[in-house]
């Protein structure tokens, strides 16, 4: 590939997300996007199977999207939050809590996933403290989960696959237990929850859909049952849709697929369409008002300096407009049987230990020995562009991705793997 001459001075100045930046090779460069499309600089139109990390869910530069964000910039770009109110934002809380599952009715506007976690977790260690508690302090997480980067989240994380081992020594250690399966590790659950119940401020899970963690999926009734349980024993249950929520998995918000309501519920990438940065954390109304006190040491102390900035906000509200008018259940049904009906064939392959499809999320599971990072190079030659990570290639593309368009997606992951059986085998 030519390299652009800003890519070429540019390159030793930028440390890159997780890169070893001594072997991989250098990032491709991009200079446009369109729908469903990431157009390269020498010209080439890659389709884009994980929506910048899962986010784009109306794809690239949505007219909407834009003349929404283009509109609150002549006007109002950004405002600080602290003792200042726009429309914006407060409409954008009202139309989130409207929209939320049950009684999450206090939007706390943050500037990014990581720190909507931050906040759900900030949230409910000092709700325990505010109703006299103080004790209950410790968070109980999953195997296999993952909540951002910054050091509260990364401590609910999985402490090998979430990336972050380097930082063991430094992180506060929580309770990591696996996502249960049947009624015997329900159970099991249950028994250490009672244990622990007294210690433990909350327990925090990505519902249905374990993203960055290994792409894991449970099912609604587990997802169910687990939230029961924690009601039962007085831990609050934080759901980190950052992922899942806007439709990911058939839904507005997985919890919806269980019939549940979390405590705290963390939204984040597909809130603006993918368009900007934001983050939010949504809680019942139970818990904010116990933050209500004469004492100003109950308040909850954050406050991003670009929280609920305008511009994110307008991107929101247009992505909102958006989600209100579509078909949005049909449309996740056709992408889970695109995906379906093309991974599928994968199973058979060298190397491949598990295909699985919940709504817009498309998984093949590989061997943990083979190079990962060999295959990306392979995808973004089929036209396609697709990040394989840890031991798992992926789809989770725009939902507006037309059916052609997946079928070369899929098509792509059963060439490259397919053609990899050598590289597979010997890894
Ligand atoms: N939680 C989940 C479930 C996520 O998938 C991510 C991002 N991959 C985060 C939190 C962190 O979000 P951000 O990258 O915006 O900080």
């Amino acid at each position: 590939m030519n390299y652009p001459s800003w890519h070429e001075s540019g390159l030793p100045h930028v440390w890159l997300p997780y890169c070893q930046m001594k072997v991989a090779p250098p990032p491709v460069p991009v200079v446009r996007t369109e729908g469903c499309r990431i157009i390269l600089a020498d010209g080439r139109e890659l389709i884009d199977g994980i929506a910048s990390w899962w986010s784009a869910c109306h794809g690239y530069n949505h007219p909407h999207i834009r003349e929404s964000v283009e509109r609150q910039l002549a006007t109002m770009p950004h405002v600080m939050f602290g003792g200042l109110a726009h429309e914006p934002a407060f409409r954008l809380a009202e139309r989130l809590s409207a929209m939320a599952p049950g009684g999450l009715s206090r939007v706390f506007f943050a500037d990014s996933g990581s720190i909507a976690v931050e906040v759900a977790l900030k949230i409910a260690l000092q709700y325990w403290l505010n109703v006299g508690r103080p004790e209950k302090r410790r968070f109980v997480c999953f195997a296999d989960g993952y909540h951002g980067d910054t050091f509260g989240a990364m401590a609910v994380s999985d402490p090998e696959r979430s990336m972050h081992k380097a930082f063991q020594h430094n992180i506060m250690r929580h309770h990591v237990v696996d996502v249960p399966t049947d009624g015997a590790s329900l159970e099991a659950l249950d028994a250490f929850l009672a244990r622990v119940a007294d210690e433990t401020a909350a327990m925090i899970i990505e519902p249905l859909v374990q993203g960055a963690g290994g792409m894991r999926f449970h099912s609604p009734e587990i997802l169910k049952a687990v939230r029961e349980m924690a009601a039962r024993r007085g831990v609050l249950f934080i759901a980190d849709e950052i992922a899942t929520g806007f439709w990911r998995v058939g839904h507005p918000f997985a919890c919806e697929a269980a019939g549940i309501a979390p405590d705290l519920l963390c939204l984040g990438k597909a809130l603006t369409g993918g368009t900007v940065t934001m983050g939010a954390t949504l809680a019942r109304d139970e818990i904010f008002e116990a933050f209500l006190s004469d004492d100003w040491s109950a308040a909850l102390m954050h406050g991003p300096t670009f929280m609920a900035n305008p511009l994110a906000c307008a991107a929101a509200h247009a992505s909102l407009d958006l989600f209100e008018a579509g078909d949005w259940p049909a449309r996740v049904r056709a992408i889970e049987e695109g995906l379906r009906a093309g991974l599928e064939p994968c199973r058979g392959l060298p190397g491949v230990v598990d295909v699985r499809v919940m709504g817009a999320v498309g998984v093949v599971q590989l061997d943990p020995g083979v190079d990962i990072f060999a295959l990306r190079p392979r995808f973004v030659e089929q036209g396609v562009w697709i990040r394989p990570f840890g031991d798992v290639v992926y789809l989770m593309p725009p939902l507006v991705i037309e059916p052609e368009d997946l079928e070369t997606l899929t098509a792509a992951i059963r060439e490259v793997l397919g053609a990899s059986g050598g590289l597979l085998d010997g890894a």
